[in-house]
């Protein structure tokens, strides 16, 4: 079986066929830069960067673009509440969304364009919908997409135009000139009270992009007239990506050959937000679990799947993580570190592969991961070294498609710099040594004077039969 995904356009599970062999273009619609990242922001970009991982593992060269919006009417809301200029706003929340997902191990976007950067490209696709008689303004600054025009509307979510509440759009003045109530903003002229910074000048007056608009222009720029996947998280299907399609393809252009959403984390069945429970932010996720346990609990759902996140989930989480690198280090320090060429080359487990070509099945990917954890363990157990390094090697393998290599050297950066880990290895080696001779001496005070010692420091010594292993609390 090759890989087979689900789109949500068709509501079916099909192969995947890229436009140009060998290649994929993949457009995720990326945050709105107005308040700090939470959980419910990273679950799709997790799930996105599982796809490209495997995409990139089955020899296809991905070119992934994920946008970052800017500019909104929340973003100069707050930063107007806040007395900052709204670009620094932004630009300060940017920042936040992207050490979150550094933190996470999320490989980083082919290129991340901003709205703010892309005007130009917008107003030619106004220009063109306009042209086509798809469009329409309404005074300077004012351009609407015209639903009536376009008799595809509604069908990424199969929904007709008459069954639809017309969209809100905050500005009633403007609005009351459109053609119908369903009709979206393409460009919209500035409020008043609005900073000069905010808007942009075009053939159609100054004004500022409606958000759909912006998704369709930088598609286009990066991934061409037509591309393969376009993502994002399930409450965007209706009208973000309703509206890109109908706009995209309006102009002409075949857009998006298939459409992937991933679906919410929920607490007690109800979709996460802000105003849902305390500790989700991505700042206090991180002070509470080790970045890759955080990964773990979201990766390990198929993107399909509502996540359901209770206290419960960090420390299952947790708990698995600890078997899985556990196992790495004990089987490390047995056989030898094995090169990163050679894990980001290990044959897969034919299980594994079909799991991953079933739509991403991850659960049923990880049973398999599970399966070789065991076996690994039990080479371990009776001096197998051969068959210990064998499932050394696929189980990193395995976990380097999902991002969760616990040798990947992602999780060691920052704090863990790899000069400090080396002086901190060789003075703990040393005390270690000084114990085993005390012991070997009889020298009990001593011993335990060594053992407390590395305590204080926030050393765990643990003895087993292959002599004493160490960790660092937490
Ligand atoms: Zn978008």
């Amino acid at each position: 079986m090759s890989l087979h995904l689900y789109d949500t356009a068709t509501r079916d599970v099909r192969a995947f066929v890229p436009l140009n062999p060998g290649e994929v273009g993949i457009y995720l619609c990326g945050a709105t830069v107005q308040a700090p990242p939470h959980i419910g922001h990273l679950r799709p970009v997790i799930a996105f960067d599982v796809l490209r991982r495997w995409l990139e593992r089955s020899g296809l060269r991905v070119t992934l673009i994920r946008n970052v919006t800017d500019i909104e009417d929340k973003i100069l809301a707050k930063a107007a509440a806040a007395g900052v200029e709204w670009w620094a706003h932004a630009a300060t929340h940017e920042r936040m969304f992207t050490r979150a997902y550094d933190a996470l191990g999320v490989i980083p976007p082919t290129y991340e364009p901003r709205a703010t950067g892309h005007v130009p490209d917008m107003a030619e696709l106004m220009q063109r919908l306009v042209d086509r008689g798809h469009a329409y303004a309404t005074g300077p600054g004012d351009v609407w997409f015209d639903v009536r025009s376009w008799p595809a509307y509604g069908e990424l979510t199969r929904q007709r135009l008459e069954d639809l509440n017309p969209e809100p759009t905050g500005d009633d003045v403007a609005a009351s000139a459109k053609r119908d109530p369903h009709d979206f903003a393409l460009w919209k002229a500035p409020k008043p009270g609005e900073p000069e910074t905010a808007s942009w000048e075009t053939a159609f007056g100054r004004g500022r992009p409606g958000w759909h608009l912006e998704c369709s222009a930088m598609a286009r720029r990066y991934l061409g007239d037509a591309f393969d996947i376009h993502g994002g998280g399930l409450d965007l299907r209706f009208p973000h990506h309703e509206n890109e399609q109908a706009q995209s393809r309006a102009a002409g252009y075949g857009f998006a050959q298939r459409w992937m959403h991933c679906a919410w984390v929920t607490q007690q069945g109800v979709k996460m937000s802000k105003s849902l429970g305390n500790g989700l932010l991505v700042s206090e996720l991180l002070a509470q679990a080790p970045a890759p346990v955080i990964r773990y609990a979201l990766a390990a759902v198929q993107y399909r799947s509502m996540l359901e996140w209770s206290p419960d989930t960090l420390d299952e989480a947790r708990t698995t993580w600890e078997r899985l690198s556990g196992f790495v280090d004990r089987a490390t320090e047995r056989v030898g570190g094995v090169p990163a060429d050679e894990v980001a080359k290990a044959e897969l487990p034919a299980g594994f592969i079909e799991a991953m070509d079933d739509d991403l099945n991850v659960p049923a990917a990880l049973a398999v991961v599970h399966e070789h954890l065991r076996a690994g363990n039990s080479a371990l157990a009776s001096r197998d070294d051969a068959a210990a390094r064998e499932e050394l090697v696929a189980l990193r393998g395995m976990l380097d498609v999902l991002g969760l290599d616990p040798h990947d050297p992602q999780w060691a950066s920052g704090a863990d710099d790899s000069a400090a880990r080396a002086a901190l290895e060789s003075l703990v080696a040393a005390e270690l040594d000084a114990r085993v001779a005390a012991r070997a001496a009889k020298d009990w005070a001593t011993s335990d004077a060594i053992r407390d010692r590395l305590a204080a420091a926030g050393v765990v010594v643990q003895d087993s039969a292959d002599g004493a292993r160490w960790t660092l609390t937490d």
